[in-house]
Parts: C-alpha cells; sequence; structure tokens
C-alpha cells in the first residue's frame, strides 16, 4: 500500500508510543521513514528501534529549534528527495499545568504548551509542503479534550482545540497543491505523556465503563487509523478529526 512512499515521524519516545505504532503499521505496508526525536536520551532508544529498519534515518528535531527543524527537513530533502507522508505526534505542558484549576494557568505554561503541541503542527507542515511535489499527507494526535473539559488536561486541552482548528486551516491551505491535513483523535492510552496528566488510570477506568465498545483503545488501532490517513484509501478525506475513542465521545449521559 506504501511501497515506493517517504514518511517522516515526529514523536517516537519509545515502543509505546503512538508515533511507533503508526510507524509500524507504516513500515509493514512498505514505506520508508525518517524518524525526529528530541534530545539524546531519545536517539538511543529511536537507535534501537529501527535497528533492522532498511533506508532509515534518525534525526534531532526539538519544534522549539527552528535551525534544528529547518536541518530535519534538509536532511530528509537530501536523502529521499521527496516527501509522502508525515506524522505529528509530539505534544507537551509542564506537569504543574496538568493538574488543578486552569484558570491557575501561568503565561510561560500556556505559551509552552502551544508552542510545541499546536504551533509545531504548521512549523513542520510548511516545511514539509515543498517536498510533497505529487501531493502529499500529514496526520496530527489529538485528544477530546479539546471539545470537552477533562479533568486535569487543562492547557493541553486548549492546545489540542488549536491543534484541531489548525489542521482545518492547513487542509484549506495545502489542499489546491493535493496535500490533505488530518487529526486523530485518540481515546487515552498509557504512555509516557500520558502519565504527565494527573489521574490516567481514571481516565481509563471511565472509558472502559462508558464507551459503547466498553474497554479502551489499543495503540494499533491508532496505527491503523494513521496508515489509512496516508494511504491512498483515505484521498478524499482532509481538514478532519476522526475520533479512534471505541466511541466515547458520542456518548451523553
Ligand atoms: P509519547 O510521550 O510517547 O510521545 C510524545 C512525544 O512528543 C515524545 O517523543 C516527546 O519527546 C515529544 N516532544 C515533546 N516535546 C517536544 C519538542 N519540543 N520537540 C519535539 N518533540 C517533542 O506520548 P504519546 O504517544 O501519548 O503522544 C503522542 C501524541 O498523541 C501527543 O500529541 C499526545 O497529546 C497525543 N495523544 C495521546 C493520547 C494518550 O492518551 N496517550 C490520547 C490522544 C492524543 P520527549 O519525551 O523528549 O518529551
Amino acid at each position: 500500500m506504501l511501497k515506493d512512499k517517504i514518511g517522516m515521524v515526529l514523536g517516537v519516545a519509545n515502543k509505546r508510543s503512538i508515533a511507533w505504532a503508526c510507524a509500524e503499521k507504516c513500515i509493514e505496508q512498505g514505506a520508508r521513514l525518517a524518524f525526529t526525536y528530541q534530545g539524546e536520551r531519545l536517539e538511543r532508544n529511536l537507535t534501537k528501534l529501527t535497528a533492522d529498519m532498511d533506508d532509515t534515518l534518525v534525526i534531532p528535531c526539538d519544534v522549539t529549534n527552528q535551525e534544528e527543524v529547518d536541518t530535519a527537513f534538509e536532511t530528509v530533502a537530501t536523502k529521499y528527495r521527496k516527501l509522502d507522508f508525515l506524522i505529528h505526534s509530539i505534544a507537551f505542558a509542564p506537569r504543574e499545568a496538568l493538574e488543578g484549576s486552569y484558570l491557575d494557568t501561568s503565561r510561560e505554561a500556556f505559551l509552552t504548551a502551544l508552542e510545541i503541541s499546536a504551533y509545531s503542527l504548521p512549523q513542520v507542515a510548511r516545511a514539509a509542503a515543498p517536498l510533497m511535489k505529487d501531493g502529499g499527507s500529514i496526520v496530527t494526535m489529538s485528544y477530546y479534550g479539546a471539545e470537552k473539559v477533562v479533568e486535569n488536561y487543562n492547557v493541553m486541552g486548549v492546545a489540542k482545540a488549536a491543534l484541531e482548528s489548525s489542521t482545518r486551516y492547513l487542509a484549506s491551505d495545502l489542499g489546491p497543491t493535493g496535500i490533505r491535513v488530518n487529526a486523530i483523535s485518540a481515546g487515552p492510552i498509557n504512555t509516557l505523556s500520558a502519565r504527565g496528566v494527573k489521574n490516567m488510570s481514571g481516565f481509563l477506568k471511565h472509558v472502559e465503563e462508558r464507551s459503547p465498545l466498553r474497554r479502551n483503545v489499543e495503540v494499533t488501532e491508532v496505527g491503523n487509523t494513521a496508515l489509512f490517513l496516508v494511504s491512498g484509501l483515505s484521498s478524499g478525506i482532509t481538514g478532519e478529526t476522526i475520533y479512534v475513542d471505541c466511541g466515547f465521545n458520542i456518548m451523553g449521559i
């Protein structure tokens, strides 16, 4: 399905990362991938994870460092000469902003969360677009807290709202060049970032009890949806936020 396709995957921290599940699905379908990481510790993780993959790149790309972002895309351009898809799976907010009251969010925490978790999407889309000469697909990861109040999710919910809105604006800007932009709104999954949100285990239990499918989503199910969105099977879909949450978002009382 993705033979001869080149993808770039941002946000693999370890093998539990949503980005890793997406990458595995794309590789199964023949894609070649460039992975980016933030910090030396993650470089070691990624180098191990990708050790037996063919024709891959592992490059630094801290989105708060524009020079590093520029160099990452130059490296991809030099090696592959093109890009077919990009999976943006990064987010961050200071831990103290992910508990208590949203009212108390500091200016610094707000700006950091919005910069890393939302601004980074147009930032990398701008760098990716010139490489997507035959059209392309950009996929990002959101969460239900963008739309409804989720206890402790706080500023990250505000950042995800900006991310989902960015998805629509970018889809409109890039659509004429054949580039599609979509978000996946995943149900809660126990990853490194998720552990930063207070009472994550409470979220998981709540979803298991209330979602139509009476369970939490598997990370591989998010990977499958990312594969669908980067493949030609979704060629008519852009600007959407697709829920992969066992149906939790449809429930009222
Ligand atoms: P992970 O911790 O595995 O992945 C998050 C990634 O973001 C890490 O690789 C992290 O690197 C990276 N990151 C943070 N700051 C920066 C930065 N400045 N520059 C580049 N990368 C950075 O967690 P998930 O897989 O859970 O998260 C992936 C995405 O999915 C996020 O957008 C998250 O909000 C979203 N999501 C997660 C859900 C969940 O329940 N897990 C549910 C719905 C959406 P580092 O470790 O160095 O900080």
